[in-house]
């Protein structure tokens, strides 16, 4: 099979019967052979029963149904463990993605030996409000910097085209889709290319990801996904090198103040109390702060070393 489409919705059953039937007119029109994967995320209105007519009329199309909503990570993710063809297309529900770009995406794909290719939505302004296009600007800056892939602008577009190792080797939770470019360089997926796609206005329902606090989610996400991917398998290091730095810092300041005491009592100067010195309080707070990091370096050891997937490596070949 040639390609898969997965398709996250969330109550988008207007759209759905519009969105397979341009879809498969762009199939037929180039002779792929390809699957539709639906994957309803807990939807309340009839998106399901439009899944399940369309599925007794097309033999490409196929659906899944979650009891409840879950998020579009997890229905991309399910989505991804069922498709079958060469290529994978991920795309949005809601007609927002124009089904006329996938020939080009594949053909990336396929042709230029891309593992995974990000759409990158022109002409937004007619739908987004500037309270979502301004913080996607800052957020698109930093995912740039934090995943060092430079030549993506438009991370969270919901159309994008993966080679099928990609989706098969890539674990997509939480509110991970924002950050499916950095999951598969982390991976070793490394050629990693941009489309621009066109992109238009919803023409049905709501936005379901609206509210400032998808941004706060969004950045602790990525300082997730870059601590795990320096130091999820070696939480000591980073945990122990800075326990032990403040240690030192604290023990030496500690004996400095000690020491300093002793020579005045043996030599009778006057001298004030330890403990009234500002230095005594930090000495013992680094201390005190380097052993516990220390000690949380050791926890963060013994979780990884239980971890299912501590020796989980991406083989690319065998022979
Ligand atoms: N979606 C989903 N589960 C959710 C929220 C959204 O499957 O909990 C789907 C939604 O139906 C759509 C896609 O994810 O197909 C993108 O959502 P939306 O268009 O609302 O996001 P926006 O384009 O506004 O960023
Ligand atoms: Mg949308």
């Amino acid at each position: 099979m040639d390609i898969s489409v997965v398709i996250p919705l969330y109550n988008e059953e207007e759209s759905l019967g519009e969105l397979f039937a341009w879809i498969k007119k762009v199939m037929d029109t180039h002779g792929f052979s390809y699957e539709v994967i639906f994957v309803n995320d807990g939807s309340t209105d009839r998106s399901w029963q439009v899944i399940e007519q369309l599925h007794q009329e097309y033999s490409q199309v196929h659906g899944i149904k979650f009891r409840r909503n879950y998020g579009k990570s997890p229905a991309l993710f399910c989505g991804f463990s069922a498709a079958h063809g060469d290529v994978v297309i991920t795309m949005d529900a809601d007609l927002q993605d124009s089904p006329d770009e996938i020939p080009e995406l594949y053909r990336m794909i396929m042709e230029d030996g891309y593992d995974l290719v990000s759409g990158f939505k022109q002409n937004r302004k007619q739908g987004d409000p500037l309270s979502k296009t301004i913080p996607t600007k800052l957020f698109n800056a930093t995912a740039r910097k934090v995943s060092g892939i430079k030549n993506l602008h438009d991370f969270n577009c919901g159309l994008k085209s993966y080679r099928r190792e990609v989706v098969k080797n890539i674990e997509v939770y939480g509110e991970m889709h924002r950050y499916i470019p950095y999951l598969a360089k982390n991976a070793g997926f490394d050629k990693i290319g941009e489309k621009p796609v066109h992109h238009q206005a919803r023409k049905f329902g709501k936005s379901k990801f609206m509210g400032w606090n998808r941004f706060v989610n969004g950045y602790l996400d990525l300082l997730t996904l870059w601590f795990l991917n320096s130091f999820g398998l070696k939480p000591m290091h980073v945990f122990g090198f800075v326990g032990t730095l403040m240690f030192i810092i604290g023990f030496l300041s500690a004996f400095f103040l000690g020491g300093y005491k002793i020579y005045c009592l043996t030599t009778g100067t006057p001298h004030p109390l330890v403990t009234s010195s500002p230095h005594f309080y930090i000495a013992l707070t680094m201390m005190i702060l380097g052993t516990q990091l220390f000690v949380a370096g050791f926890l963060g050891e013994l979780i990884s070393r239980n971890s299912a997937l501590r020796n989980n490596y991406q083989i690319e070949k065998e022979l």
